[in-house]
């Protein structure tokens, strides 16, 4: 292992590299294998090392890498296209990471707001979302503790209960401008917004005038079983943000909107790597791979196997269930080993099994998509261990 002083400290981490990937499985520089249920964060859609996003990337980086923002290239295209076929919405702008592709949904809210709504800006979020580490999507997100961090916050962003219209309704005043939700709250702990709130939210932005936007960074581009999260609960939001899955383990972000709400105008928006052709081309391969005949319909069942394996696992330990939608699931756990079995998975030998715990009494599962059958039962016997292992 190399001395990493020189890297900046943000986070404490393991004494090892990680070197290689190939599906759903990692590889350390000692050697070691280690099962990935947790995918870069459910990033890499597709595992690691994917076929058709490598020859994507081998083949765009012999053409050209960056011809500039200031120009179309095909890639950008494609994938802008592709997206709105399989989409209710009809433009797509391309940034690098889903905090930015947040950023730029609170930038068009506000600006469709300045045009339309007299100058209507505040954007309604709710309690323990997850939108970013920018200082404006920090003040977008409900995560306790980030109102202080770096305060003052950015303003603008009153927070709501998920699936409690009336607290929305109490906050809509003539400065609201839009709700922003996570279709499932990944980060505050795999929770599903219900069909029936969502229905309802999308009929009360529509009676006030008010804009929908969906942060479907971790939960769209197939996690959920459905391309997109929304189209879970049957409804056509105005905004939707993508990151994560869409380029599948590079980094690529994307804004999407209707005709109706696209009012950006020149100087209002961009970047440096805007719908670079490197990153887009990936990302044209990944929604390839996951439109393709049937790849769906597998995560959805995969998803149905996954819960199965889960509840009996509750059942065995007499843990609290399980919550979640597609290969996006948490195990309740009931009390505070959260973090303990995250660290003894990942020490495990010979074997290790990355999972991750967004609350101490929940364990988060986020894997490849392809995924097979095989390492979904391996990794529920390596927890099974794991749990009985534990303190009761
Ligand atoms: N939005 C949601 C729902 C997320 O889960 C995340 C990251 O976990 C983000 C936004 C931020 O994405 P990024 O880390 O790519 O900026």
């Amino acid at each position: 292992m190399h001395d990493p002083h020189s890297v900046m400290f943000i986070t404490k981490r393991p004494e090892i590299e990680m070197v290689s990937g190939k599906g759903s499985w990692l590889v350390d520089n000692n050697g070691k294998h280690y099962l990935d249920f947790m995918q870069g964060w459910a990033v890499n859609c597709l595992g690691h090392a994917n076929p058709g996003m490598i020859a994507a990337l081998e083949s765009q980086a012999r053409k050209v890498i960056n011809p500039s923002p200031a120009f179309y290239n095909s890639p950008m295209i494609e994938l802008a296209d592709l997206l709105t076929k399989h989409s209710c919405f009809d433009k797509v702008f391309f940034a690098n990471s889903g905090a930015e592709a947040n950023e730029g949904a609170i930038k068009l809210a506000r600006k469709w707001g300045k045009l339309h709504k007299n100058s209507a800006f505040e954007i309604i979020t709710f309690d323990h979302s997850f939108h970013g580490r920018t200082i404006a999507t920090m003040s977008a997100s409900g995560k306790p503790g980030w109102d202080t961090i770096y305060a003052p916050q950015v303003p603008g962003f009153p927070k709501a209960d998920l699936n409690d219209l009336s607290s929305v309704e109490k906050l809509i005043n003539e400065n609201t401008v839009a709700v922003m939700l996570e279709p499932v709250q990944g980060e505050g702990g795999v929770i599903p917004a219900t069909k029936e709130f969502m229905k309802a939210l999308r009929q009360l932005t529509i009676d006030k005038g008010i804009l929908l936007i969906v942060d479907e960074v971790q939960s769209g581009c197939g996690r959920t079983g459905k391309l997109f999260a929304h189209q879970l609960y049957d409804i056509e939001p105005d905004i939707m943000t993508l990151g994560k899955g869409i380029g599948g383990g590079v980094p690529l972000s994307a804004l999407l909107c209707t005709d109706a709400v696209a009012c950006f105008e020149p100087g209002d928006q961009g970047g440096t790597y805007n719908g670079n052709p490197l990153m887009t081309a990936v990302g044209v391969s990944v929604i390839e791979q996951l439109t393709a005949p049937g790849f769906m319909e597998e995560v959805q069942a995969k998803g149905e196997y996954l819960k199965e394996k889960l509840l009996e696992l509750s059942e065995k330990h007499l843990l609290d269930g399980e919550r979640g939608e597609g290969l996006l699931r948490a195990l309740k756990l009931g009390r505070d080993i959260g973090p303990e079995l995250v660290e003894n998975a990942r020490t495990n030998n010979p074997i290790g099994l990355l999972i991750n715990s967004p609350r101490p009494n929940l364990l988060r599962f986020m894997p490849a998509l392809n995924v097979s059958r095989d390492e979904i039962d391996q990794m529920i016997s390596m927890l099974d261990n794991l749990i009985t292992q534990a303190p009761k």
